[in-house]
């Protein structure tokens, strides 16, 4: 959808056509309706620097889009302000997000794992419904038109981009530009600089987060079981030891490192912790709730069964002659023949098992951002900014992120909704006023 910029100040711009500034744009029209104010008036304006609007929609969940979970909380995040996050998620929950979008006609179903998709298994159902929405409610999408800088004055913001469109005036502004993951949708995090102009801060760190781990040359035996999934838990250490965040899920050996759920969900927490302490590393117990104590008494009752009959009961095949070969045990030895020391060496190896990583896979493999403006700089009420009036932010260019399993699209919806819903107040308030 293109159009020109009105003459008039917009209402309201929004900075970002993803799936934060949709909805806010969405839940700004609805409101602003449901108090008899005609959103039609192309005075919502949606501004973003993409050819091509929601890839990151699109690309989600493997296409599927994975639009919220089937229980959400604020345990599923990493913030510094859990309660900023429980009462977002209160006011607009998974269950909101799930009637929601039945009334825009996407049936969302839940898999085994809480994981809510659309029941046509394309992703390219949610995108045409929200932007059948956006067109329904008459906002206007501007794209693609980057936005280079904001000028902030009494009158509002002045928009400008680097092409030749002439600047965009609006009385209010929203940051919905996402954070640094897959920058090739468009989110590179120019919106930062954006915020920092308009008086805010970023975090120290901007790491990206939910990304594959490439091993050290140490743990290159992860890169020759390339292919073998199997279910562990996974615990970022510090060089001590001492266990950060833990995570159980699948893992996926692959020719560069880790991936899969479990090493995503625990690539932000290591990334982070390797910042001051380089010897932080992941142990995996490739057993989940198995402790080293069960497993040990387990080898020393094996009698004369050959060792890799029973590991191959636990784990994959050559997931176990790969420990076997580093505890120095010949896996087809009755269980009677394994000296103490061989099996205590493989049962830490199934148990606590040490794997070094080189560095995460970086922005472009990265599902989200860790870090951004930090969410102190936010009112909690309505996600207004506490450092520049009539802007807000919402999505992920704020400092939250949370793991596998659609968390990240249920903090899009519930800040997009209720910072929408705050806005068409002030854009009410201000048309009552005669403006
Ligand atoms: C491969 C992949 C798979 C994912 N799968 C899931 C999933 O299944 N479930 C889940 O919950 N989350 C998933 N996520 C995370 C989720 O997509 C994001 O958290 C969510 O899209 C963030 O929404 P947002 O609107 O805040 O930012 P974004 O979706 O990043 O949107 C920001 C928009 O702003 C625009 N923009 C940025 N800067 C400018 C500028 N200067 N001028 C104009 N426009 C600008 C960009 O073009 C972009 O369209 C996935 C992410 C990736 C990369």
């Amino acid at each position: 959808m293109h159009a020109s910029p009105t003459l008039d100040p917009a209402h309201v711009a929004i900075i970002g056509a993803g799936a934060s500034g949709l909805m806010t744009a969405i839940s700004i029209a609805r409101s602003l309706a449901s108090q008899g104010i005609d959103p039609r008036s192309n005075r919502i304006l949606l501004i973003d620097g993409a050819n091509k609007i929601g890839i990151k929609i699109l690309v989600a969940g493997g296409g599927r889009c994975n639009v919220t979970h089937h229980v959400v909380d604020e345990h599923q995040y990493a913030t510094t302000k859990p309660p900023i996050i429980r009462s977002a998620i209160k006011r607009f929950s998974a269950q909101d997000s799930i009637d929601f979008f039945e009334q825009l006609g996407v049936t969302l179903k839940q898999e085994p794992t809480g994981k809510m998709f659309p029941a046509t298994d394309d992703a390219h159902t949610v995108l045409h419904a929200l932007l059948d929405e956006v067109d329904r409610l008459g906002i206007t999408i501007l794209h693609p038109w980057r936005v280079e800088r904001v000028e902030h004055s009494e009158d509002g913001f002045i928009i400008h981009s680097d092409r030749e469109h002439p600047p965009i005036h609006a009385e209010r502004l929203v940051l919905a530009t996402g954070g640094k993951a897959l920058p090739k949708s468009g989110s590179d995090g120019h919106g930062y600089a954006i915020a920092q102009s308009l008086g805010h801060t970023i975090t120290k760190d901007i790491l990206p987060a939910l990304v594959p781990l490439v091993a050290d040359p140490r743990s290159n035996w992860v890169r020759e079981l390339s292919g073998i999934s199997s279910r562990a838990t996974i615990h970022a250490v510090s060089s001590t030891g001492k266990r950060l965040k833990s995570f159980t899920n699948d893992l996926l050996c692959t020719h560069f490192g880790l991936s899969g759920p479990g090493p995503m969900d625990v690539s932000r927490y290591l990334s982070s912790a390797k910042l001051s302490d380089k010897g932080a590393h992941l142990q995996i117990n490739w057993i989940p709730d198995a402790s080293f104590d069960q497993i040990d008494s387990e080898l020393s009752t094996l009698g004369k069964a050959q060792l890799i009959t029973h590991l191959r009961s636990l784990i994959p095949e050559r997931l176990a002659r790969s420990l076997c070969e580093q505890a120095g045990v010949d896996p087809s030895m009755p269980g009677h023949s394994i000296t103490r020391e061989q099996r205590r060496s493989l049962s830490h190896l199934l148990t606590q098992c040490a794997v070094y990583i080189q560095s995460d896979r970086g922005f472009t493999h990265a599902e989200v951002t860790a870090g951004g403006v930090p969410i102190e700089e936010i009112n909690r009420k309505d996600f207004a900014s506490r450092a520049c009036d009539d802007l807000w932010l919402v999505g992920e260019i704020l400092d939250v992120d949370g793991r596998i399993g659609g968390f990240n699209f249920q903090w899009a919806w519930s800040t997009g909704i209720i910072a929408g819903n705050a806005i068409a107040k002030s854009i009410s308030s201000s048309v009552t006023q005669g403006d």
